[in-house]
């Protein structure tokens, strides 16, 4: 087994088109060279306030992709993005390690551009589940067989509901259970057995169809959900040398969160306090989770995972037996959800997990 931070990497979106029409400054800085990422302080065009200065904050991740303006040298694309971080993942999965890659961010900072992307610039999840059968088809060894299952869900208001199948009003609500063998899990959760990309695209479509009516009838869930894709890789080697039979298994989490903003921000007012107080409950629960893995070994805190079911889930993620990243998204005009998005960032590449392969002679 080998231990190793959460590697934390960081991007910058371009402009949407209402920034540039507003006129607005980008107060992002990256320098290829150091990975190092700069936040400016806004200048105070308007001398009445009384809000006081601001200051510049330098930080320093694993990576920081600029993705602020094409005609850049260093701009960094999807396939770059895929290229120089999120293909290491998959490499470990054929190693047999689980991963996991969760997008935090503000509502509109890139999250699911750079998880799921679109038709022309698919994102990280749709590269590496093509690549996989690439490898997979690949593979000249013919004593290798290779099972793949996929499954999505949604944690919205602290209940999970199953992307891969139709909605149904009231909607279907799943349990989480926890055993010893399988460790804590959804149950009657879809896994989608899927034989090669074409499968597994037509469920990514089915279940962000899903997510996106949602947006539209619930007042944009999509900001306020997270959204967790896990695909599943089995390898069953035979030995014609020994006879004997080694299975290898991983399980790749690619988790798209809710807005930042919500964790941020107590702007829970009427009807919407409940769902508001839910929605920050997962995301804050998460923070404080981060905050005392990344004191562990300094305190004997304790960690708040059975808080919330975002952080229940993802539990293995974060301490058990895995290799995980988090790509902080943030916006190129916000000073101060782009500054609480990069103290976030920092303190998640303070925590250290152990993983090791998943390995099994099973005759
Ligand atoms: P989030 O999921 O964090 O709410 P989105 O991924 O939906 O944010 O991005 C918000 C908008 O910005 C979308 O229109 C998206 O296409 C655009 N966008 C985000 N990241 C990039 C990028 N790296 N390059 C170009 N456009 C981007
Ligand atoms: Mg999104």
């Amino acid at each position: 087994s080998d231990a190793g931070n959460v590697k934390v990497v960081v991007r910058c979106r371009a402009f949407v088109p209402r920034e540039r029409e507003a006129g607005r400054a980008c107060i992002i800085r990256m320098d290829p060279a150091t990975q190092k990422t700069l936040l400016l302080a806004p200048i105070d065009l308007n001398p009445s306030t009384t809000r006081r200065a601001y200051d510049d904050k330098e930080f320093t991740f694993d990576k920081s992709f600029w993705s602020h303006d094409e005609s850049d040298p260093h701009y960094v694309h999807q396939e770059d993005v895929y290229r120089s971080f999120g293909e290491e993942f998959l490499d470990h999965n054929f190693e047999g390690y689980n991963t996991c890659i969760f997008a935090y961010g503000q509502t509109g900072s890139g999250k699911s551009y750079t998880m799921m992307g679109n038709q022309d610039q698919p994102g990280l999840i749709p590269r590496t589940c093509e690549e996989l059968f690439e490898r997979i088809e690949r593979d000249p060894t013919p004593n290798t067989n290779y099972h793949v299952h996929v499954s999505y869900f949604e944690v919205y208001n602290e209940h999970v509901r199953d992307l891969l199948v139709p909605r149904t009003n009231p909607p279907a609500y799943l349990k989480i259970r926890e055993s010893l063998k399988d460790g804590v899990y959804v149950q009657g959760l879809t896994e989608a057995e899927v034989r090669n990309y074409g499968d597994v695209k037509r469920l990514m479509e089915c279940g962000d169809l899903s997510r996106t009516t949602a947006a539209t009838k619930m007042n944009d869930t999509s900001s306020r959900s997270h959204a967790v894709f896990t695909i599943q890789l089995k390898q069953i080697q035979h030995s014609l040398l020994s006879d004997a039979t080694i299975e290898r298994c991983a399980r790749m989490r690619l988790v798209d969160l809710a807005g930042s903003e919500r964790a941020n921000k107590t702007e829970a007012v009427g009807a919407r306090l409940k769902e508001g107080g839910n929605i920050n409950k997962s995301l804050t629960t998460l923070g404080r989770v981060i905050a005392a893995l990344a004191k562990k070994g300094r305190t004997r805190e304790i960690v708040p995972f059975r808080d919330s079911v975002l952080t229940y889930l993802l539990k293995d993620s974060l301490v058990g037996n895995s290799k995980t990243a988090m790509v902080a998204c943030i916006s190129p005009t916000d000073y101060d959800e782009t500054l609480s998005t990069l103290r976030y960032a920092d303190q998640a590449k303070r925590i250290r997990i152990t993983a090791s392969v998943n390995e099994d002679r099973v005759s």
